[in-house]
């Protein structure tokens, strides 16, 4: 069997840059996935500015544009009745089916190999010092482990935050027009928030974190109707007959982001619930700043790697997640929403800071912004 430079498990855009960048450094890559593309992924399916940067700085700056991305502009976040609207200093919403087959055939085009349908496992006991194994008999000197949020590649559990929400999505191909292109609405109330966001073929991402306990109640359709009637954004015909998609509990962190001969990326190395709309960002980021140590990986100078990397990947999205996990707390109190979306209906311009600071270039592995 032969013995690849890279493995990497995973194509979401994790995977794929990662897959890429390797392939374009030289690197023979076989990239994995247990799924055949287009595949269906909860997500909200905004790239922020952030995530933009990222895309430029893995060198794929022109591929939303290229997919007919809907520029976004302003932010209208509703609660209990009223709403005030934000505006957005960049980003584009656009379909996971169509970004992830891009990225994918952009890892190909670069030199890299895919492998859909096939769902891989780490083989601790039979990796060696220089040779990571995995089942179905593929073999590698490096392997990058970007299974995303449910991935099982390894045998360790990730830790999960008490209380964390889970996800839910759905699609919808007919909605009204009041939810016009360029707006992502935000509605937040009791029991979790639900954002929705034109593509660029039309439909409506509908993308949701809830509390456990209000989907055991409601289902995962009825909750989001919940939440849309409270916040006083205009009610959705299909709702609740639409194809809803849940996810495991979304806060997480995993045991180890690295090990010998292996680094987590993406949302495999810890993920925050979705509120700033980051995740994306931080899988593309940690994609790039992987790839100087797996070169390092591939030559044979494993030591010190696993800690480097533990280094490198704080410095570049640690800082950010702890942000977020801070709104995603706020965000737990319908009263202190009631007030913030009240403070911003007046005064409009107390969001910039936030806005800012949310959409700010993500930290280089070497330190610059
Ligand atoms: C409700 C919700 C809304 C969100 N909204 C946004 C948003 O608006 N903007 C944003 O930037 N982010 C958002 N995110 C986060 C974003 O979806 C993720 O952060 C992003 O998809 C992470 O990319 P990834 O490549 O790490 O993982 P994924 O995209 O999940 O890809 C992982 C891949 O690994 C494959 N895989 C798993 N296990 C195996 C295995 N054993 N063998 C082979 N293949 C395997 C899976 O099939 C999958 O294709 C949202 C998330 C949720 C839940």
């Amino acid at each position: 069997m032969k013995l690849w430079d890279v493995i990497v498990i995973g194509a979401g855009p994790a995977g794929a840059v990662a897959a890429r960048a390797a392939a374009l450094r030289g690197l023979t890559v076989l990239l994995v996935d247990q799924a055949t593309f287009p595949r269906r992924k909860v997500c909200g399916c905004c790239l922020n500015r952030h995530a933009l940067s990222a895309l430029s700085a893995a060198g794929l700056g022109e591929l939303p544009a290229k997919l007919g991305a809907v520029p976004l502009e302003r932010v209208r976040l509703a609660t209990g009745g009223r709403n005030a609207v934000v505006r957005l200093p960049g980003g584009v919403a656009l379909s996971r089916e169509a970004f992830d087959v891009a990225l994918i055939a952009e890892a190909v085009q670069a030199g890299a190999t895919f492998l859909p349908g096939t769902r891989v496992r780490l083989d601790e006991s039979e990796s060696t010092a220089s040779c990571v194994s995995l089942s179905s008999g593929l073999r590698a000197k490096a392997l990058i482990v970007a299974d995303g949020l449910n991935g099982r590649v390894r045998a360790d559990a990730p830790v999960v935050q008490t209380g964390s929400r889970i996800g839910a999505g759905a699609i919808l191909t007919d909605a009204p027009d009041d939810y016009e292109p360029g707006t992502i609405f935000m509605a937040t109330g009791h029991g979790g928030y639900v954002g929705l966001v034109r593509l660029e073929d039309g439909r409506l991402d509908i993308a949701a974190a809830f509390d456990a306990s209000f989907v055991q109640t409601h289902g995962l359709a009825g909750a989001a109707s919940k939440i849309l009637q409270s916040s006083g954004l205009p009610g959705l015909p299909g709702l609740l007959d639409a194809n809803w998609k849940g996810t495991p509990p979304l806060t997480r962190e995993p045991v180890q982001v690295a090990g010998p001969l292996w680094f987590a990326i993406g949302d495999a190395a810890g993920y925050i619930e979705p509120f700033t709309g980051e995740g994306m960002a931080w899988a593309m980021a940690s994609a790039v700043a992987v790839i100087p140590l797996v070169e390092r990986c591939v030559a044979g100078d494993s030591l010190d790697l696993p800690a480097e990397w533990v280094a490198v990947h704080r410095a570049c999205v640690g800082e950010r997640q702890w942000a977020c996990r801070a709104l995603a707390r706020s965000l737990k109190r319908p009263t202190l929403c009631r007030l913030a979306v009240r403070a911003l209906q007046w005064i409009p311009a107390l969001a910039t800071p936030v806005v800012r600071s949310l959409n700010r270039s993500l930290m280089s592995p070497s330190g610059v912004r």
